[in-house]
């Protein structure tokens, strides 16, 4: 569904990208965001400098763990909500303790607790660092320039967007080689423009090696923030080392193919169940803003439908294909995801039968009809295999369905049938 290059997609409905990242243009699909604990594996897995933690589920899993950094010599421990959104400091997610009992206590509190409306389930425990400087650093895909571009800033802990917008200036941007990756000359050239001067070996694998794991897990996002100079005692007096200290991760979920282990790592309680359930009935399905259900087979149909609707006056709900020779159960199914949507005021179906035969889909939207728990007028335009089969099919149900001859005329009527309802 990615256009080629060169290639425009017109649609004005388009779901741009769902996370943040200013070369974010297009995105096809649902990112799948990593907890910070899954990111650090990875991170770590690649050689880069992530400070030991372990993963805790109950206060006294914390008491235990923060016990064993402290034997091993810790000043302190921090206990960090795993959830996924930032602002987790802020939110009081994030805390230092000097003891076990500390730690246990810290943890006793976030466990539970409600950060921007998701329930903490787990928390990391590490040793705290003594932090003397924070800086921030991501690889992002940048959809526009088709490259990884590595963005660095000498401040750090802030909120990037913020940052982006106040000063923008602050912020380093370079574009890493598709094949070659990040370029020692760049690598340096970013420590360089960070103040890490003083830690130019270090800052430099850390920038190549952020963007190579970009590239290897196929992640469009992988956020340090902060990056940390961090100082330790060493036996010949303090010493100061680069660390990542937090992370965050987002993964091409068409890609999870080719990394069986990503599989695992999801987190489906803090996933939209209707994607968890579109994936499952193998349907593309991503969410919009508007409130026309569109059901659609083909992605270049379903985007030029959306297109329709748009310049009808409507705002689609939803992108969804159906896919090709779908059966009458995918069809209810595909139903069944639209009508969640409680701000679905009116569904519009646009079947071109190809493969997938127009009776099917009748079948499936007469059952659909049949078992719905909530009555949204619905419109229907199918033309192409047995859709002559499928006027019979849906005049005979009884079922309360809206048909139209062309597309323009089906367009019309979902769109004043939504606008009605509203
Ligand atoms: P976020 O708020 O969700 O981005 O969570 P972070 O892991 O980035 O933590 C927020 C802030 O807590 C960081 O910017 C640091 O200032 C602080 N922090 C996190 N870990 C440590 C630590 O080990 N030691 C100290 N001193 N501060 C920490
Ligand atoms: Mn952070």
């Amino acid at each position: 569904m990615q256009p080629g290059p060169g290639q425009r997609i017109a649609t004005a409905a388009w779901p741009c990208s769902r996370h943040a990242g200013d070369g974010a243009a297009l995105s096809s699909d649902v990112t799948v965001k990593l907890q910070e604990y899954h990111a650090k594996t990875l991170l770590a897995r690649a050689g880069l400098p992530v400070p030991p933690y372990s993963v805790a589920s109950t206060p006294a899993e914390a008491w235990e763990q923060a016990a064993a950094y402290f034997d091993d010599g810790a000043g302190a421990v921090v206990v960090k909500a795993q959830v996924l959104v930032g602002g987790r400091g802020k939110a009081g997610g994030v805390k230092l303790a000097r003891s076990a009992e500390e730690a246990q206590a810290h943890a006793e509190a976030i466990l539970g607790m409600d950060i921007k409306g998701i329930t903490v389930r787990r928390v990391l425990v590490a040793p705290g660092a003594d932090i003397q400087r924070e800086l921030y650093l991501a690889a992002v895909l940048d959809r526009t320039a088709q490259r990884i571009m590595l963005m660095g800033s000498a401040e750090g802990g802030v909120e990037i967007e913020t940052l982006a917008e106040e000063d923008p200036d602050a912020i380093v941007k370079v574009h890493a080689h598709p094949q070659l990756g990040l370029q020692p000359f760049q690598a340096r050239e970013m420590a360089f423009r960070l103040g890490l001067g003083d830690h130019l070996k270090e800052a430099a694998a850390i920038c190549t090696g952020l963007v190579k794991v970009a590239q290897d897990e196929d992640a469009d996002l992988v956020e340090i923030n902060p990056l940390a100079v961090v100082r330790e005692a060493g036996p010949e007096g303090p010493v100061d080392t680069l660390q990542l200290l937090d992370a965050k991760m987002t993964l091409d979920d068409s890609a999870l193919g080719r990394h069986p282990g990503h599989e695992e790592m999801r987190d489906l309680d803090e996933e939209d169940p209707a994607d968890i359930e579109a994936r499952a009935a193998d349907l593309s399905f991503i969410r919009l803003d508007g409130n026309i259900g569109c059901m659609v087979n083909g992605a270049g149909l379903a985007m030029t439908t959306m297109d329709l609707v748009k310049r009808a006056g409507g705002e689609p709900a939803n992108f969804l294909d159906i896919g090709g020779g779908a059966r009458s159960d995918k069809v209810a199914e595909a139903m069944r995801l639209i009508l969640s949507d409680h701000s679905v005021q009116a569904i519009l179906v646009n079947i071109f039968g190809g493969i997938a035969r127009g009776d099917e889909v009748a079948r499936g939207l007469v059952e659909a009809r049949s078992k719905q728990t909530r009555s949204v007028p619905m419109v229907v335009r199918i033309v192409g295999t047995n859709a002559d089969i499928a006027a019979e099919i849906l005049e005979e149900s009884g079922a309360e369905i809206v048909t139209a001859e062309s597309l323009d005329e089906a367009v019309e009527k979902a769109v004043e049938l939504a606008g009605s309802a509203a």
